[in-house]
Parts: C-alpha cells; sequence; structure tokens
C-alpha cells in the first residue's frame, strides 16, 4: 500500500523542501519506489533534485490543469533514485487558473490516481503558504508531516495549520492525519530550543518523531550541487539524520 504524505508548514524556510529531497533519496536508497511532487512555484525541490527547472517542457502546472497526463510531466531525478514531479514559475498562476475550475482542491488527488500503484511512498513538498496549491496536497495526501524549528514562533503558526487541516478532514479529506512534527535545524546547545521541543513533546506525544535533524551546513550545501546530502556527504549528522527520518518512517508504514 503507498502512503502518500503532504510536507506542509505555512512558515517559509523551516525545511520542507530540505525535507522532501532528502527524504525521498533516502527512501530510495532504502529501496523504497518514491516519488517527490513539487508543488512550489519557487521550484527548488526541483533543482535541489539535479533538474533545471528553467527548460522544463511539461511541470505539476500542466497536471493540475489537466493538459498533460500527470505520466507525461513526471521524470527521474538526476540525482537520487527517485521520480520527480517537477514544478517551476509557471505553478504561480495556477492559483487563479484553477479557482474557475471545477473540484480546484482535488485535481492533484485525481492527477495521482493513475501512478499512485507504482509507488510505496509519494512526498508533497508544499509552498510556504496556506494556499489553493498546498490544499491540494493536503487533499490528496493520508497524512501530513510537519517540519518546523523549535523556536518562540513556531507553535503560533501551528494552529492555523492545524486548523486548516481540520477544515480539510471536514470538506474533502475525511481521514487526513498528522503523520507527524519533525525538529529541522535543531541545536541542542541552544536553551530556548531545547524548551520549545520539550513543549512540542508534552503536547503532542508521540506525533513528535524521534529522529531530529541537526543544523547541519551539508544539508545546506547539497542543493547547491543538485543533490540530496546523501551524495554529497554521506556520512554528515545532516544526511544520517534524513536516513534515520526514513527508517522511523518505513517501521510506522510497516
Ligand atoms: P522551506 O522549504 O520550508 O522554505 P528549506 O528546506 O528551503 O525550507 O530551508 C530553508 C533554508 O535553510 C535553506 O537554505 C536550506 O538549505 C536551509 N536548511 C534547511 N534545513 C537545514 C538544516 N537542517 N541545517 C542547515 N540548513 C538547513
Ligand atoms: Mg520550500
Amino acid at each position: 500500500m503507498v502512503k502518500i504524505l503532504a510536507i506542509a508548514n505555512q512558515k517559509g524556510g523551516v525545511g520542507k523542501t530540505t525535507t522532501g529531497i532528502n527524504l525521498a533519496a533516502s527512501l530510495a536508497i532504502a529501496g523504497k519506489r518514491t516519488l517527490l511532487v513539487d508543488l512550489d512555484p519557487q521550484g527548488n525541490t526541483t533543482m535541489g533534485s539535479g533538474v533545471d527547472k528553467r527548460i522544463l517542457r511539461y511541470t505539476v502546472y500542466h497536471a493540475l490543469l489537466g493538459e498533460q497526463s500527470i505520466t507525461d510531466v513526471r521524470i527521474t531525478a538526476t540525482a537520487g533514485k527517485y521520480d520527480l514531479i517537477p514544478a517551476n514559475q509557471d505553478l504561480a498562476g495556477a492559483e487563479v487558473e484553477m479557482v474557475s475550475l471545477a473540484q480546484r482542491e482535488t485535481r492533484l488527488k485525481v492527477a495521482l490516481q493513475t501512478v499512485k500503484d507504482d509507488y510505496d511512498f509519494i512526498l508533497m513538498d508544499c509552498p510556504p503558504a496556506l494556499n489553493l496549491l498546498t490544499l491540494n496536497g493536503l487533499c490528496a495526501a493520508q497524512a501530513v508531516m510537519i517540519p518546523m524549528q523549535c523556536e518562540y514562533f513556531a507553535l503560533e503558526g501551528l494552529s492555523d495549520l492545524v486548523n486548516t487541516i481540520k477544515r480539510v478532514r471536514a470538506n474533502f479529506n475525511p481521514t487526513l492525519k498528522i503523520e507527524g512534527l519533525l525538529r529541522t535545524m535543531f541545536d541542542p546547545r541552544n536553551v530556548l530550543a531545547k524548551q520549545v521541543s520539550d513543549q512540542l513533546q508534552q503536547h503532542f506525544g508521540d506525533k513528535v518523531y524521534r529522529t531530529v535533524i541537526p543544523r547541519n551546513i551539508r544539508l545546506a550545501e547539497a542543493p547547491g550541487f543538485g543533490v540530496p546530502a546523501l551524495f554529497h556527504d554521506k556520512f554528515s549528522k545532516g544526511a544520517q539524520a534524513y536516513l534515520a527520518l526514513a527508517k522511523e518512517i518505513m517501521e510506522a508504514a510497516a
């Protein structure tokens, strides 16, 4: 059975894209058939997978608008053994163009139907907003992974996201779950980070992934080479943390 996860947090810079790329690469290296969907017009997931977003003929935009089948949009990541539904700036217009279309919230879900049985895991990297693109991710997902930095305002943004998830449950996707909260860019020497982390565990208990992603320069460097950290410095703390996260997720899905 395929596991379909939306990686979402309306805050930018919390590690969604880094998580998408590195988790996809880690699942793939463990032999899992993995698809990564870029839902952000910035196309960072696409570039970070070694694919030049500027020369793409078709992107997720064309699949959402129903202009191309998802199989025609799908490519193989240049680095890493996972498949990719790429995105670029074209996607910025999709929001407006989709407003007039029927079932605009579930277009990705419908598009993925034809390929979902090809995979063990489908990960969707959502943009930093609670917009129609993120809604498409949440409607297509079985569960949500929420990357967050352990800082003071982290919890505040969380309630907006949780409310959106409730709304999606009520209207489109009754079985949508919160798969887990992922602590990213973690610095154990930072007292505040530790306090927020403790708070998260008190509030959300086992919804917090055991694996913590440390702040690690290799994770930030790798996209510049168009590769997941695994192919940049396999033994770095960052690459190892995402391998551990993949293991945790595979165990939970088993
Ligand atoms: P988002 O997709 O939520 O906007 P990104 O994954 O793009 O966040 O991360 C924001 C920035 O932080 C990027 O420059 C990225 O390389 C860097 N970054 C992400 N995770 C880490 C980490 N664990 N350690 C160091 N830098 C990181
Ligand atoms: Mg991003």
